[in-house]
């Protein structure tokens, strides 16, 4: 089911008949969840179980759903009409037909949803989620996964307004929308194979938290741009991978994944003749200018504090993201931090003492390809691994993720040359491939429109609409 192809377009023929639906994978087996508190606002849902021809109607009111090995059992909570009903998995609730497009705040509240997993915001918030809700007990997996149904459109409302605020310029929001509509359909196949959903709803795949963070500026943007994606040079869905901030250049898809991807080069992210210009592209001998140098206070790169003020960008990030800075920032990490860090998540097990770090290849947004560690092993030994791609990287050195690879490191050491502790100077926030949505906020503060937008982190790609 999820292991085929998603999708059956390309090669020029990206049309089709209507908006399709999409399943959304919201509890995760890795989420440990073995019961879900819900509650339905408003009649004529219903429960029922997948081969199922009677269905429970549920009335308005708080719910609980326990997994007892391969059932669910469904409880009323609180005041409300008590319903107590055991189903075979999976079950399914479903929402009552709806004459209207769905609106802020529609759909079944669901209680305690992780977002951002494994990166350093998680956190678990309640999520409104608008069309039919799933339960399900994968075979490999003791815990309840639930999954969300709705239609394209719905999702990508929901998408906008998680990967960054309801507050945003709405031809961002559109830009944002179309990068999003053409990255999900621009999947050959599913992230999440074998599970019962195409895709999660987490930084993993594209930040979906409901209706909740839903403003009439976001239904508007959805509605003018409905249907619009990127098409590639090679008449394909554009796989429109997007990241927070480049830091002032664009990275290309290769350095981050090892693999070409149409549309996705390297860009300068700042107007014409800007000095950012001479950085391009940034090296070993030109970062540490490119990362703190005096051309800083003059900086016009879209995605800097002169165009997206930092004490202003909390209005515009998503709900679960924290502020700070973005564009340039940096961090310290002692020996002990560094060796917890590279030891747990940078995959070097046997590693007792840090001795260096040594910046390898270079993309040309300055984000390392390769960071060379030297290190004492438990046995005594000297040794060097090479952290790769950048991914890892950010990964290795940071108990939860460093904001990106575009880094100089500064060591420190005692008297007696001892590596103590490193600070970390660096440019941007994610992958920096693909639409920089810092960036791409900073350029409609300034009056571009979404196909600008889209244009300037999107090379040889055409706008194209592909269902009514
Ligand atoms: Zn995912």
């Amino acid at each position: 089911m999820a292991d085929k192809p998603l999708f059956p377009v390309v090669d020029g023929n990206y049309r089709m008949d209507a908006e399709p639906h999409v399943g959304i994978g919201i509890i995760l087996s890795e989420d440990g969840m073995d019961e879900v508190s819900f509650r339905v606002p408003a009649p004529d849902y219903r429960l029922r179980s997948g081969d199922d021809t009677a269905a429970t109607p549920l009335a308005p009111g708080d719910y609980v759903i326990r997994r007892l090995n391969s059932h669910f059992i469904v409880e009323a909570e609180g005041p409300c009409e008590p319903v107590r009903v055991e189903k075979a998995g999976p079950v399914i609730i479903k929402a009552p037909e709806r004459a209207r497009v769905a609106r802020p705040g529609d759909g079944i509240l669901v209680r305690d949803i992780v977002a951002g997993r494994g990166f350093h915001w998680a956190k678990t918030i309640d999520q409104t989620l608008t069309g039919d809700i799933e339960f399900h007990i994968p075979p490999d997996s003791s815990h309840v996964v639930m999954v969300n149904r709705l239609a394209l459109e719905e999702y990508l409302t929901g998408v906008i307004t998680g990967e960054m605020s309801g507050e945003c310029p709405i031809e961002f929001m559109k830009a944002q929308a179309i990068a999003a509509r053409s990255w999900l359909l621009g999947q050959p196949r599913s992230p999440h194979p074998g599970q019962p959903f195409h895709w999660c709803n987490d930084d993993c795949c594209q930040r979906y938290q409901g209706t909740g963070g839903w403003s009439e500026r976001a239904v508007q943007a959805i509605t003018e741009c409905r249907g619009q994606v990127l098409i590639t040079a090679g008449k394909r869905y554009c796989d429109a991978r997007y990241s927070k901030s480049t830091g002032g250049i664009s990275e290309d898809a290769v350095l981050v994944w090892n693999e070409e991807i149409e549309g996705l080069v390297s860009r300068i992210d700042a107007p014409a003749g800007s000095a950012a210009e001479r950085f391009f592209p940034v090296t070993d001998d030109n970062i540490e200018e490119y990362l703190t140098g005096d051309w800083l206070k003059a900086c016009d790169c879209f995605a800097s504090p002169a165009v997206v003020p930092e004490e202003s960008i909390t209005r515009y990030l998503g709900r679960v993201d924290e502020s700070g800075t973005y564009f340039r920032w940096s961090v310290s990490r002692t020996q002990d931090e560094l060796r917890k860090s590279l030891v747990e998540r940078g995959g070097l097990a046997d590693l007792t003492e840090v001795k260096g770090l040594r910046t390898g290849r270079r993309g040309r947004s300055g984000r390392l390809y390769e960071l060379h560690v030297d290190y004492v092993s438990t046995d005594g030994g000297e040794k060097t691994a090479t952290l790769s791609p950048e991914y890892n990287i950010r990964a290795g050195l940071s108990t939860s993720f460093l904001y990106s690879s575009c880094i100089i490191v500064r060591p420190q050491h005692d008297g007696a040359g001892k590596l103590t502790g490193v600070e970390i100077l660096g440019g941007g926030w994610g992958h920096g491939a693909g639409l920089c949505q810092i960036g791409g906020l900073g350029r409609a503060l300034r009056g571009q429109n979404a196909d600008e937008i889209l244009m300037a982190y999107y090379t040889d790609v055409t706008l194209e609409s592909i269902y009514e």
